[in-house]
């Protein structure tokens, strides 16, 4: 049978329900279309050749594209056999800018324009097998020539509209409006549960293809994916701590690297037998005794393929247990899965570290070794905690109750991540650097943190002449970028002898913590970043700028913009009042 339904039945229903208000009649068409156009279901995986197409981003049989929309412009542009520098090359090209027209940003829109113009209203009679024969073909070839070609064929049997959704499921993104979830409940009751212990859309297609038959509960197999558990987005530490209100509460560092399960089945991994570990994968530095920043796993895995020496090393963070000796955990609480965890897991110092509580603010490690979990018993713990980890350079935090179980795929409220919300890119606050703080332990004796400023517009346009004190910050730089800026500055710290004033071009309030060591002697030898905090600014008290920054993080040094295009407070203000932030 489904070798003979055509993908423009598919492609009506999808223009209709993008039409559609409401989920309830989006769901209503995809029925009929399971429940007509696929009955009786004749081939094995009839209903997965439509539902890989209804849920492109699930379908993990094919390989990728290789195809973002940059790519699939440029292969599109070589498909229609067209000129690089046509009007609609340009216009695929820059499809954010849409070519000036209503579809910018969505590339499929403007793409369909383009075909538009050079393909017929008339379908090809293309049938989903063909179409997903042809989606193969593509994902298996690399060569971008291969690739125009196979587009270019597809072109020609099909019309714009088709072609229009053939891209959105290249891109794996439908906008059609509706939940996986919905789409999932359509087809089968039991598709989305299965669907979440086994991540595997052709498995759960063929096992519930009688849609009629309920499936018993599948729990968790070792050797099948398991969808991740989620956290839920809060606020702030209150609205975290209102949520779970009564709870058992542990209060963890959200590490930045990939989420990571290990299934474990006999000898491949040393330690332990049987087992699934829920963790974070991510770079640690043997020569600096901590994790190094996001973004170094790709460069270790690469330099390893080379054999290259290198201080670093990857190292998994488990968090949770899932599975152990021959049972699935996921039902037992997490306080039972910590001391499971801890029985089966025997950490390797660097290699393979467990996330478990030290017990309280109180048991602390060593001042050097920040401490991953604690116990919060109330909310001054948990603010403490984050505002440390973010000190510490770390994302954020998550809280979890530890009474729960692990939900695959939820993210209902049993864990919560608090993170500072950054100030969107694009709104660069580009402070200068007045003065610089000496750090301590690892840092002592060197400067380690920046009391950066914001100028005040001078009235006859000249370059300005004062500069109001405006944050402290110390995170975001690599050791390596710090060191330089700090030699950089060094000839022109002047130490500040209190109560001596600091250089006449600085203006700052009286409040101490506001005194730093060293003073950079004039603006003009100065060097100029851009800084990043949470969207929430406070009033200030302690610096002389109204607005104080939270959670301030370095984004990048400006070495190459000139002292004087430093930010000035007008503009500052009214960035913090366009984000709302006061
Ligand atoms: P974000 O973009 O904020 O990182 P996300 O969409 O990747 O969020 P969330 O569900 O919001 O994922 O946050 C959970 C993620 O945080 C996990 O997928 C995991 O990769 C990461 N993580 C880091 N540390 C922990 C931890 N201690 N416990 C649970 N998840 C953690």
């Amino acid at each position: 049978m489904a070798a003979k339904v055509r993908f423009g039945l598919l492609v009506a229903m999808f223009q209709a329900m993008s039409g559609d208000k409401g989920s309830a009649k989006k769901r209503g068409r995809l029925r009929v279309f399971l429940d007509r156009a696929y009955v009786p279901s004749g081939g094995r995986d009839d209903f997965f050749s439509a539902l890989r197409l209804v849920l492109p981003g699930l379908d993990r049989e094919r390989g990728t594209y290789g195809l973002k929309e940059a790519a699939l412009a440029a292969v599109l542009v070589d498909a229609l056999g067209i000129a690089k520098d046509s009007p609609d090359a340009v216009r695929l090209i820059n499809w954010r800018r849409g070519g000036g027209g209503r579809n910018a940003g969505n590339f499929a829109l403007v793409a369909a324009e383009v075909l538009q113009r050079r393909q017929g209203i008339t379908s090809g009679g293309l049938t989903i097998k063909e179409v997903n024969d042809a989606l193969d073909r593509l994902a298996a070839t690399e060569n971008r020539s291969e690739k125009a070609s196979i587009l270019s064929s597809l072109i020609k049997k099909t019309n714009a509209l088709e072609m229009k959704w053939l891209l959105m499921i290249i891109l794996k993104d439908l906008k059609l409006g509706i939940s996986e979830k919905s789409i999932f409940d359509e087809f089968h009751p039991d598709a989305q549960d299965l669907f979440n212990v086994t991540c595997d859309l052709k498995f759960v297609c063929e096992k519930l293809k009688d849609r009629s038959q309920r499936h018993k509960r599948q729990d968790i197999e070792i050797g099948k994916a398991v969808r991740p558990q989620l956290a839920m987005r809060v606020r702030d530490a209150s609205a975290a701590w209102k949520k779970l209100h009564g709870k058992q509460v542990v209060a963890e560092c959200k590490f930045d690297g990939d989420r990571i399960q290990i299934h474990k089945n006999g000898e491949e991994i040393h330690f332990f037998s049987r087992c699934i570990l829920d963790g974070e994968m991510l770079v640690w530095d043997t020569a600096l005794n901590r994790f190094a920043e996001f973004g170094s796993n790709q460069e270790i895995a690469k330099a390893a393929r080379e054999g290259l020496e290198t201080d670093r090393q990857l190292c998994y963070v488990a968090f949770d247990i899932l599975y152990a000796g021959d049972t699935s955990v996921i039902h037992q609480s997490l306080t039972e899965r910590q001391e499971i965890l801890q029985k089966v897991v025997k950490p390797l110092k660097g290699r393979l570290e467990i996330l478990i509580p030290t017990g309280g603010l109180n048991a602390r490690r060593p001042s050097d070794e920040p401490c991953w979990s604690i116990i919060a018993h109330n909310l001054e713990d948990v603010e403490k905690f984050f505002k440390d980890t973010i000190e510490n350079r770390d994302e954020g935090i998550i809280l979890k109750d530890l009474d729960s179980k692990w939900e695959p795929g939820d993210r209902n409220g049993k864990w919560l991540k608090l993170k500072p919300d950054y100030i969107h890119a694009g709104a660069d606050l580009d402070a200068i650097i007045i003065g610089g703080y000496y750090g301590s332990g690892r840092r002592g004796g060197e400067v380690a943190q920046f009391l950066v400023g914001l100028a005040v517009p001078s009235d006859d346009n000249s370059y300005p002449k004062r500069f109001l004190s405006f944050c402290r910050v110390g995170t975001g730089l690599s050791d390596e970028e710090r060191d330089a800026l700090v030699t950089k500055l060094k000839p022109y710290f002047r130490k500040n002898e209190y109560p001596k004033k600091p250089p006449k071009f600085y203006e700052v309030t009286n409040n101490s913590k506001e005194r730093p060591d060293v003073w950079i002697e004039s603006p003009d030898k100065s060097v100029i970043m851009s800084i990043t905090s949470d969207i929430r600014t406070i009033k200030s008290e302690v610096f002389a700028a109204p607005y104080c920054l939270r959670f301030p993080r370095i984004q990048r040094l400006r070495y190459d913009k000139p002292w004087h295009e430093c930010l000035d407070v007008q503009a500052f203000v009214d960035i913090v009042h366009s984000s709302n932030g006061t």
